[in-house]
C-alpha cells in the first residue's frame, strides 16, 4: 500500500500565477495533503515528491519519482490535490479528472466524486465532475497522462468563485477535504477508516524564539519580522478578535523569504497592527512561540532581492531564423492548432533574440513558461530545449 500524495505546485508559484491575491493555490493544497496525510498516519506509507516548504518541484521530476515509487510498491496509487480557476466566476464546484483510457484510474475518480458528495450533499459539482483526460485537449494533464499508478488530478474548487473562494480559504472545509482523500484511499486498500479524533489543526512550520524580555519601544520604530519558515500567517481585522475563523487574508511569509512590517499600533498583548500592501491594515498575532521575531527600524536587516529567471529566444536555432515564436493565450492550450491558441508571433530574429522575465511554469505542459510581452501582454511560449531557448537567473 502507498498513497502518493501530491500538493500540485509549490510554494513559490503565487505570484505569479497559481492564486488569487486573497489565497495562493499552493495553501490550500498543501494543508488538504497534510491533513489526508495526518489521517492515514503511519497506516498506510505515503509518497510526496513537493514537499510543504520546498520550492516548486518540476512535474516530470515529481511523476518520476511517484512512478519509481510505483514500481517499488505495485499497488500504489496517487492523487494531485488542487484549486481551480476559470474567468466566469459563476463557474463552480469539485471536479476529478483521470486518464481516459485507465480504468483503475477512472474508478479511483468516481470514488472521490462519490466520496466527496457523501461529505458534502450541499456543494455544487462542476458539470458530472468526472472528466477523462484526453490527448490533445486542454484535459491533457502531465499529472494524469504520465502516471503509471492509478491516478487522479483533484480540483476542489474554484478560486475565482467567491463562494468557493471562501470555502477554500476555510480550514473546516480544507480538512474535511483531507479527510474525502484519506477515506478514499482506505476504502481503495479496503481498510476501516476510522472518523474523527485523528485531525488537528496544522501549524506552519515555525522556528521557537526565545522571547527577549524587554520594554517595547515607541509606535513606529519597531519592525516585526515574520519567518521565512512559516507559510500561513493569519491577517485579522483590526475590528475584530484576532482569533482563527475571523481572518481576513493570509500572509505567506515562506513566499517572499519572509516579511517585515513596522509595527503602528499594539492594539493587545502579542498581537500587532499593521499595513500589508495588498490587504490593507491589520492585526496579527505574534506570540511566543510563533517564530515571529522583532527589531527597532534602524536596525531592521534589508531583504535580500529575489533572484528573477528570464528566458532568451535566440535570433536563430539550428540553422533557421526565429521569426514567429509563438505567445499563446493564457487561458488556451500551448500549440500551434487552432491558430486562434495564439496571441501574437513574437520575432526573434528581427530584434537579434529577445529576453522575457519568466513569470511562471505551466502546470500541465512541460517547458512551457509565462512571459509578458511588451506588445501583447501575458502569454504562454513553449521553451523545449530544441529551440535553444536559454535560461538565466540572475
Ligand atoms: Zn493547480
Amino acid at each position: 500500500m502507498l498513497d502518493i500524495r501530491d500538493r500540485g505546485h509549490g510554494p513559490n508559484t503565487y505570484p505569479p500565477s497559481k492564486g488569487v491575491p486573497q489565497m495562493p493555490e499552493f495553501s490550500f493544497n498543501n494543508a488538504v495533503v497534510s491533513y489526508a496525510a495526518q489521517i492515514l498516519g503511519n497506516k498506510i506509507k505515503g509518497e510526496e515528491a513537493q514537499s510543504a516548504t520546498a520550492l516548486d518541484v518540476p512535474l516530470v521530476t515529481r511523476t518520476n519519482r511517484y512512478n519509481a515509487a510505483f514500481r517499488a510498491a505495485k499497488d500504489a496509487i496517487g492523487s494531485s490535490h488542487h484549486a481551480n480557476w476559470n474567468d466566469n466566476p459563476s463557474v463552480r464546484g469539485f471536479g476529478v479528472f483521470y486518464w481516459h483510457n485507465n480504468p483503475k484510474s477512472k474508478r479511483l475518480a468516481e470514488m472521490y466524486l462519490a466520496e466527496y458528495k457523501r461529505e458534502f450533499p450541499d456543494l455544487p459539482i462542476w458539470g458530472t465532475g468526472l472528466f477523462a483526460s484526453m490527448p490533445g485537449s486542454w484535459t491533457n494533464f502531465h499529472m494524469t497522462r504520465v502516471p503509471n499508478y492509478p491516478a487522479v488530478l483533484v480540483e476542489w474548487g474554484f478560486m475565482s468563485s467567491p463562494q468557493d473562494l471562501r470555502l477554500l480559504m476555510s480550514d473546516d472545509y480544507r480538512r474535511r477535504c483531507g479527510k474525502v482523500a484519506a477515506k478514499v484511499t482506505c476504502a481503495w486498500y479496503g481498510i476501516p477508516f476510522v472518523e474523527g479524533g485523528k485531525v488537528v489543526p496544522i501549524k506552519p512550520a515555525q522556528t521557537i524564539q526565545p522571547v527577549v524580555d524587554k520594554a517595547p519601544p515607541a509606535v513606529g520604530q519597531e519592525v516585526v519580522h515574520l519567518p521565512p519558515a512559516a507559510s500561513s500567517w493569519r491577517l485579522y481585522p483590526t475590528n475584530k478578535a484576532p482569533v482563527k475563523g475571523n481572518e481576513m487574508a493570509f500572509l505567506n511569509p515562506a513566499k517572499f523569504g519572509g516579511l517585515s512590517y513596522t509595527i503602528i499600533a499594539r492594539p493587545q498583548a502579542n498581537v500587532v497592527t499593521i499595513q500589508t500592501s495588498q490587504f490593507g491594515k491589520g492585526n496579527i498575532f505574534v506570540g511566543p512561540g510563533t517564530g515571529a521575531t522583532f527589531s527597532s527600524n534602524q536596525t531592521s536587516p534589508a531583504k535580500p532581492l529575489p533572484k528573477k529567471r528570464f528566458v532568451k529566444l535566440p535570433a536563430r536555432s539550428g540553422g533557421v531564423n526565429n521569426t514567429s515564436w509563438a505567445l499563446y493565450h493564457l487561458n488556451k492550450p500551448p500549440r500551434r492548432s487552432p491558430a486562434s491558441n495564439i496571441k501574437l508571433e513574437l520575432n526573434p530574429h528581427k530584434f537579434g533574440g529577445l529576453e522575457y522575465e519568466v513569470l511562471g511554469n505551466h502546470s500541465d505542459f512541460v517547458n512551457v513558461v509565462k512571459i509578458k510581452s511588451a506588445q501583447a501582454g501575458e502569454g504562454w511560449i513553449y521553451v523545449g530545449k530544441e529551440t535553444g531557448a536559454k535560461f538565466e537567473t540572475r
